[in-house]
């Protein structure tokens, strides 16, 4: 239904999408994380692209570098990297201050591809306090800086305002997407597919890509969609691999709560304002579990359960991710005193075990209904 001949290639092969990509001859620059201001990417006239694990077969190839705590998530994409799927990057942005697997492996890299120009942008772990703001403007002002002095004509102006413009358009598109999938009118498998291409295409392409959808779902028949029980998924930045929503039983996601969902887009930037604007927007977002704000997070899960009349939560735990391993026993014990059922289900990129996710979430949807 969204997939046309052009974009159905992106689908199954990350690697070829990058190669495929026609972004007018811009720069590629590679990101880890939805905290990276793509908005400041695009504005010095480079192309942002999310790095994804999707699309590959795990080789093994990691197994050397990655230490025994590393995730799951990271050893598929370190498998890529070493598969040469990152080649057509000219440059990555890691996330610092998140956990230790990603920290990690950003120093790997360094060493394993000495050629590709590698960033660290760091975060502050408490996103509450007016000096974590100075802090993180300081930041974004080095990253543009260092960006300019690597890749931008010093000629070349920071169209930032433009920028936030285009993305901000892009986060009420997928609000409404997302507001479709609470209302029954589409499968959150759609939407998953958009938010994958949404990372990867340039953002004139995406703006274009999503009005065609909306449009089209003038004549969309939705009644095969189920309308009960209503399930919501939380969980942390490894679940790229929109594959998963095609198994059954997840079809009744209502709404999501997951760093390649709606926690990419529930919020907008002030255009006003430019880098302070954009600052106050990432800083007061709903953080990953890595960041220390776990109130916050509950609190936020209470109000997408309230408003899209949650019967039950899945816990989406990426295996071998720590951040959410820790976080999930609080949340589940939350939970049970608000009288939501949950279940947490482990996961990784290759979906290795798909069969027993549907045989547990089968089980879990009988118990709701
Ligand atoms: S937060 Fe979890 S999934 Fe993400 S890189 Fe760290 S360990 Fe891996």
């Amino acid at each position: 239904m969204i997939n046309g001949e052009k974009h159905s290639i992106l689908y199954n092969n990350y690697t070829e999408a990058l190669e495929r990509l026609e972004t007018d001859g811009k720069k590629l620059i590679g990101y880890f994380t939805n905290r990276v201001p793509v908005e400041i990417i695009h504005a010095l006239g480079l192309h942002p692209i999310r790095i994804v694990s999707m699309g590959i077969t795990k080789t093994g190839a990691s197994e050397q570098y990655i230490q025994a705590f590393g995730c799951s998530w990271l050893r598929q994409i370190m498998d890529l990297a070493l598969n040469g799927g990152f080649r057509t990057l000219d440059g990555i942005i890691f996330s610092a201050g998140t956990c230790d697997s990603l920290q990690n492996v950003s120093d790997l890299w360094r060493k394993v591809f000495p050629k590709q120009w590698i960033y660290n942008l760091t975060f502050p772990v408490l996103t509450s306090t007016k000096a974590a703001r100075s802090y993180l403007q300081t930041e974004f002002e080095n990253l543009i800086n260092s960006l300019h002095s690597k890749f931008v004509d010093s000629q070349h102006e920071l169209k930032l305002v433009e920028s936030i413009k285009l993305y901000n358009q892009r986060r009420v598109y997928f609000q409404k997407l997302a507001s479709l999938v609470s209302q029954r009118e589409i499968l959150y498998l759609d939407m998953a597919k958009l938010l994958y291409l949404g990372d990867i295409l340039p953002i004139e392409e995406v703006l274009s890509l999503l009005e065609e959808y909306l449009q089209s779902l003038r004549d969309i028949d939705s009644s095969k969609i189920p309308k009960s029980p209503r399930l919501l998924v939380t969980g942390g930045m490894g679940v790229d691999n929109f594959d998963i929503w095609k198994i059954q039983g997840f079809n009744h996601i209502v709404a999501d709560d997951l760093s390649f969902g709606t926690r990419n887009f529930n919020f907008v930037v002030p255009t006003g304002k430019f880098l302070e604007g954009l600052t106050q927007a990432y800083m007061e977002r709903i953080p990953d579990p890595t960041a220390l704000d776990m109130h916050k997070r509950m609190e936020y899960l209470k109000k997408l359960i309230k408003d899209n009349q949650i019967d039950g939560v899945i816990l989406l735990n990426t295996k071998w991710c720590d951040p959410e391993a820790f976080e999930f026993v609080h949340l589940q014990n939350k939970l049970r005193e608000i009288e939501i059922p949950s279940l947490i289900i482990e996961t990784t990129p290759d979906l290795s075990n798909r069969e027993q996710i549907h045989t547990r979430l089968a089980a879990f949807l009988e118990l709701l209904s």
